[in-house]
Parts: C-alpha cells; sequence; structure tokens
C-alpha cells in the first residue's frame, strides 16, 4: 500500500456517532464530503454520517495530482468528437464552474492555506501536425468564450521547463492546490459524523428505512449516497459493466529550484505535471504502457511505469537530470463506459443515490456535481448525459 505526499497531512476527523441518520454517505473522497456540504446547504439540520473503509482522503481524492482544471486540450477535441461542440463546451465550462464553486464556497480567502493557485495549465502538442489542429481547436475554444491561447517552443522552455517540443495551448482559468488540504478545509464547514475504519458491506432496505450493514456496526438512514469511486462494483455488483477502475501513479522529485508555472499534460506521453510551492516536481501518467495491470483495484507502484516517469524527469526537463525521487506512489480512478460520470439514482430504489465516474478529473468536477446531486434529490432534473439512468442494467 502506498501513501501519497499529501497524505501526510492530517486531517482531524474526531467526531461523535450516532447509529440513525437521515443520510448516510459511503466513502470519505472529495465526492463524499461535498456531497455532504450541498445537503447541509438545503438544511443544516440534517443527520449525516459518512462512512470510510479507511480514513477520509485515504482514496484517489488523497493520490491525485492536485491539478483544478478542465483537462487538456486533447481531452476538449475528445469531448467534441464524443458528442459534438455544443455538449463539448457545457463539459468544459462545467468544470469551471466546479473551480468557481470551490472558490465561492471553500477556498474563501484561504488560497495560501490549501497551497491553491491560478496558474493556466498547458497542453504540449506531440508533434507538428497536432500542433496545427491544436492552433484550430484554440480558435474554436476562443469563439465559445473559453479562454485558450499559443505558447511556443521558447515559451515551454521558459515557462514549463520542458525541451523538445513544437509548442502548446494554455488554458487561462486552470489552477492546482494541495488536495488533502481542501478536503480539510470543506470538512471544516460540515457538522456531521465520521465513521472511519468501517467498510460498508451491504445497502439493502428494511419498510422505509435503509439498513447499512458494516464491518463495524449496523446503521439506519432515510437515505443513503454511496461515493465509493472505483469500488462501487465492490459494494454494488450491479455496476460491475459501469465502473471499471483505472490506477493512477506518481513520482514525485526532491525539491528542485522552481521552473514550471502550473500544471501541464503531455497527451503524446499521456503524462502531466507541475512543480509544488515547495519546488517539488511531481509528474504522473504513461498508463498506457502497461494498459491491463493498471486496470486494478490494487494499490501499488510498477517499475515499468515508476521507471518510464523518473527516465522522463531525466531526459526532458532543463532540471531533471540532477532529479531525485522523493515519493512515489498510485491511486484508483473510476471510469464509466462513456468516460462521463453516474450521478443519481439507478435501479428501483429513489432513496439511493451514486456519484460515481470522475475518472481523472475528480478535483475538476465533484464539488459541482455533488451539487448536481443533491439539487436532484431536491427535484431538480438531472442533465440526462449524466444521470445514472442513461445507462440500461
Ligand atoms: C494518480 C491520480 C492522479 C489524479 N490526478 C488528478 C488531478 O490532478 N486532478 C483531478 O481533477 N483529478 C485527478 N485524479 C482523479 C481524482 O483523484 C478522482 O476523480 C477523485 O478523487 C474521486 O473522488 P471520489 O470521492 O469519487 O473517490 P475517492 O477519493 O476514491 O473516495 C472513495 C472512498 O471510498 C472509500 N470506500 C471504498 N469502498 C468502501 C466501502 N465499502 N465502505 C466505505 N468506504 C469505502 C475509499 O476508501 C475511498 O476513500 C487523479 C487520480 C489519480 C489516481
Amino acid at each position: 500500500m502506498t501513501q501519497s505526499f499529501w497524505q501526510d497531512f492530517k486531517l482531524n476527523t474526531n467526531t461523535s456517532k450516532l447509529k440513525n441518520y437521515d443520510y448516510v454517505i459511503v466513502g470519505g473522497g472529495i465526492a463524499g464530503l461535498s456531497t455532504a456540504y450541498w445537503l447541509l446547504q438545503k438544511d443544516s439540520n440534517l443527520k449525516i454520517g459518512i462512512v470510510e473503509k479507511n480514513q477520509i482522503a485515504f482514496g484517489a481524492s488523497g493520490r491525485n495530482a492536485g491539478f483544478v482544471t478542465c483537462g487538456s486540450t486533447e481531452h476538449f477535441i475528445k469531448l467534441k468528437d464524443q458528442f459534438g461542440l455544443e455538449k463539448a463546451v457545457e463539459i468544459w465550462k462545467f468544470s469551471e464552474d466546479n473551480r468557481k464553486l470551490l472558490q465561492e464556497h471553500i477556498i474563501q480567502d484561504n488560497a495560501d492555506k490549501v497551497d491553491f493557485k491560478i496558474t493556466g495549465s498547458c497542453t504540449v502538442a506531440a508533434n507538428s501536425e497536432r500542433w496545427g489542429y491544436y492552433k484550430e481547436i484554440a480558435k474554436t475554444m476562443r469563439a465559445q468564450n473559453i479562454d485558450v491561447y499559443e505558447v511556443n517552443a521558447s515559451d515551454m522552455d521558459r515557462d514549463y521547463g520542458v525541451t523538445g517540443f513544437e509548442g502548446g495551448i494554455v488554458y487561462a482559468g486552470d489552477g492546482y492546490i494541495h488536495p488533502v488540504k481542501l478536503l480539510g478545509e470543506i470538512l471544516k464547514k460540515l457538522n456531521v459524523y465520521i465513521h472511519e475504519n468501517t467498510e460498508v458491506q451491504s445497502v439493502s432496505k428494511s419498510g422505509d428505512v435503509f439498513v447499512i450493514k458494516t464491518d463495524q456496526e449496523t446503521l439506519h438512514a432515510a437515505q443513503v449516497v454511496i461515493t465509493v469511486n472505483a469500488y462501487l462494483p465492490l459494494v454494488n455488483p450491479q455496476f460491475s459493466q459501469l465502473i471499471v477502475p483505472g490506477r493512477g501513479q506518481i513520482l514525485l522529485t526532491k525539491p528542485l529550484p522552481q521552473f514550471v508555472k502550473g500544471p501541464c499534460y503531455l497527451t503524446k506521453h499521456l503524462c502531466y505535471f507541475r512543480q509544488l510551492p515547495t519546488g517539488e516536481l511531481l509528474i504522473g501518467g504513461f498508463r498506457n504502457l502497461s494498459a491491463e495491470t493498471e486496470k486494478t483495484h490494487t494499490d501499488e507502484t510498477t517499475a515499468i511505469i515508476q521507471n518510464a516517469l523518473y527516465d522522463f524527469v531525466k531526459n526532458h526537463f532543463r532540471l531533471g537530470a540532477q532529479a531525485e525521487i522523493a515519493r512515489q506512489w498510485s491511486g484508483i480512478m473510476g471510469y464509466s463506459p462513456d468516460g462521463q460520470m453516474i450521478i443519481g439514482s439507478l435501479f428501483v430504489d429513489p432513496g439511493l443515490h451514486y456519484l460515481a465516474g470522475c475518472s481523472g478529473h475528480g478535483m475538476g468536477l465533484s464539488f459541482k456535481a455533488a451539487q448536481t446531486l443533491v439539487n436532484g434529490i431536491y427535484g431538480a432534473e438531472i442533465p440526462h448525459y449524466l444521470h445514472a439512468k442513461r445507462f440500461k442494467v
């Protein structure tokens, strides 16, 4: 089992516990905490229990790269090809809204406290053909009021410390954060009961009440929200075709002089990197080198991917040759069949809700996704392309 750099930051989760709740939320990641936040915005008297198998922020929410982004230029292209331009813009703006909501409701004046900074993010073109296409796409994005601009090879060297690439597209609205400190700030705003080291084994119904059986105790709730991300099929096998696990691996170097301006995507290598305010270079990706072994729930790093990450650091960064490894870790993402989130109730019971499938973008999606889920519980329509009911099981 690995431990991320972020997880060294310990959260204060000592609270009392109840047996009967208005809502039980299963899973203590950003999706679970955000759901509790929005429920309490609707009704501050709600009794909410959060049940977490390990500790809050143990899952992907405590192990990611801390990009608060709408995604790469490649991501936009993929969305456009899959759903058409209008929907691609809508999905992009969903992430823009997510960031604004985080700033307005959680980060507020505490940007320094959670290491949050808007820096823009850059997607580096893999070759001249892609670079030409990116420039066309940037025009399309600008026409949709998405604030992107081109940077050339010398800008790449100056702003991101990487050489050997022709140029890239910067989207100005993106930034980065310390993910566990962010979860800590959400927690501070919650009046909830937290059951850590408690694994939910089944959720059933007795009359009007949900019965949540765990390895520690049995809880009761009027409604249940399951936010266990990639582990959803393990909690409810009906999701085995709908959520597939995907492991991501990260390498962190010891501190280097500052040379990387903000989050950067190098989609040629399916990798991404940023530098922490304290100088550590964080790099992740290369899942394509070992695609089958990375479809797993097992939290461990592998030599093939970690070696590729370290080689990349040494060979592509201006200061990479002197970089020493400080930490290596992994985390598990959850992917839906169409790459979009699964929000709402799926099967027979309207009181049992799900939020899953944030893939590699949960920092950029989950806060608004949770708001969408809670608004749905309170009667608003959940967009069809996000609704759990779009899938036939
Ligand atoms: C290496 C890596 C890098 C990433 N980088 C980024 C990034 O830079 N930006 C970005 O936006 N996204 C990134 N992501 C994706 C992002 O981290 C996830 O989309 C997001 O954290 C998902 O949040 P969640 O709350 O749904 O799931 P999680 O954080 O995984 O939380 C689910 C929780 O459920 C708990 N659980 C599981 N089963 C049970 C059970 N039976 N009973 C009780 N509890 C249970 C788990 O222990 C876990 O804590 C990355 C992911 C990885 C792995």
